[in-house]
């Protein structure tokens, strides 16, 4: 195997016919995040690695285990951005954005780097869709960010997914509950993984998050969270359920979910699919409020989740979820020789600049193999450019899916030819009226043309 021609191990080249399934769902997921009010903000795919062993956690398996970290040129340690909350909450305190009326609502899409096993739904670069909403403590806010992710699994039309929910408390009651499981995994030491046994010492409860068959077994025995909670975390807690019932928004109280990084208080939840095999865990999430006094700010409470785009795929596609056709070329120019390419170059040039997407041959070919290249492209219309057309200027449109034929004007192509289209799509229209319409259903909506 050459590695000239392999990708490295856990990533994925996304080729066209599925790359528009994936640009139709990123369209999706920014008009959703647009309904609520979360902007874009865009952060580097690399961070001084301090960002995330601060951020994400020492004790996380992120951290440990997972992390693109090297040295520059420049001898600092870099590391590629494992998830997104790390370099948003970076750049909110670089910008002063907590200057600005709070909250403030941001959205990413962005890919993600870690070294895990790969396998379906686990990737070493994968994507996601991911919210943050940076100095909003009610538990309004954890809702509001819940009903987000569950209004783009709706508008996708996901069906069987769980929302479980739960409570992790803050430092405060934490405290009691992680000295409560120290007692109780101390117990277990001689059967725990090695890295549990660091996490006995330094932080108990990533325990509960050990993919280990064994740690898991232990786990279901421990002490649950739910029980130590304080009573500003039970209180608050009381109002996100209220909140989701209110909203209409099923969900369960798993209390062993704990989510795998570090940052993470009180609200945390996921949306798990039986659909997509072991990687169920399409949206994860909740509130840290600990995370912007981390990195050095004022304390400002926040929440968030992070959604993988290839799990949200994997889940569109095992329910079979039809994802619109793509684009066809509008009009293939044939030349019946070399000698016409120059006008049929020209011509695309002129529908082109009116928004209609055109191609004409560009490989030499004869003209019977560009007509077989154009069914390959699907082109809805084709036209032949022969000697007759270039000394009459005139020429005729064949609409490839009805055979039919009509002529148009080599001088007026783009007019015409809209006017092809359009009757193509809305059915014979009065010419006069044709002149008031604009053209948005054409071309996916990208343009409007006044015909
Ligand atoms: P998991 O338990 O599956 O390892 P996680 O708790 O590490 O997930 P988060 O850090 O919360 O995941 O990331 C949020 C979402 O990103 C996950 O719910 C999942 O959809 C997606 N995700 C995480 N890691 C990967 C990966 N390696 N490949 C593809 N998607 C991923
Ligand atoms: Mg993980």
């Amino acid at each position: 195997m050459s590695l000239l021609t392999s990708k490295p191990k856990g990533t994925a080249d996304v080729l066209p016919g599925e790359s528009e399934k994936i640009v139709f769902m990123e369209n999706k997921l920014r008009e959703c995040a647009a309904l609520y009010g979360f902007c874009e903000l865009r952060t580097p795919v690399f961070e001084h690695t301090e960002l995330f062993q601060r951020g994400v956690g020492e004790t996380t398996d992120v951290v440990q285990k997972e992390m693109y970290t090297f040295e520059d040129n420049g001898r600092r340690s870099i590391t590629l951005r494992p998830e997104g909350t790390a370099g948003t909450v970076r750049a909110f305190l670089e910008h002063g954005l907590f200057n600005e009326p709070l909250p403030q609502k941001y959205f990413y899409l962005t890919s993600c780097y870690r070294y895990e096993k790969p396998q379906a739904g686990r990737l070493r670069e994968f994507h996601q869709f991911g919210v943050e909403a940076l100095g909003a403590g009610s538990p309004a806010e954890d809702a509001e960010i819940i009903s987000l992710a569950k209004h783009i699994f709706d508008l996708f039309g996901v069906e069987k997914l769980r929302l479980e929910i739960n409570s992790i408390g803050c430092p405060v009651c934490r405290k009691s509950f992680q000295a409560a499981l120290r007692d109780y995994f101390t117990s277990y030491k001689d059967k725990l993984c090695e890295t549990c046994l660091t996490r006995l010492e330094k932080n108990p409860m990533r325990i509960l998050d050990c993919k280990s068959p064994v740690c898991g077994e232990i786990a279901k025995g421990a002490p649950r969270v739910l029980d130590y909670l304080c009573a500003e975390c039970e209180d608050h807690f009381a109002q996100v359920k209220k909140y989701l019932t209110v909203m209409g928004i099923d969900f369960t109280v798993n209390p062993t979910i704990v989510r795998g990084l570090d940052y993470y208080t009180k609200t945390v939840f996921e949306f798990v699919s039986d659909a997509i095999g072991a990687q169920g865990t399409v949206c994860g999430g909740g509130r840290y409020d600990g995370l912007v006094g981390e990195l050095g700010g004022v304390p400002l409470p926040a929440c968030g989740f992070g959604m993988g785009i290839e799990r949200l795929k994997l889940l569109l596609e095992a329910q079979e979820t039809e994802f619109p056709p793509p684009d066809r070329v509008q009009l293939y120019l044939a030349p019946a020789n070399a000698a016409y390419s120059f006008e049929a170059m020209r011509l695309c040039e002129t529908l082109r600049s009116e928004g209609v997407s055109a191609q004409t041959d560009v490989a030499g070919r004869s003209l019977k193999a560009q007509m077989k290249y154009a069914n390959k492209l699907s082109a809805r219309f084709t036209l032949v450019l022969g000697e007759d057309e270039i000394s009459t200027h005139l020429a005729k449109v064949k609409n490839m899916d009805t055979g039919e034929e009509k002529e148009v004007s080599l001088d007026r192509l783009a007019g015409d030819f809209l006017k092809i289209l359009l009757s193509a799509q809305l059915g014979d229209i009065p010419a006069a009226d044709a002149e008031e319409i604009k053209l948005t259903l054409l071309n996916g909506g990208k343009n409007t043309w006044n015909v």
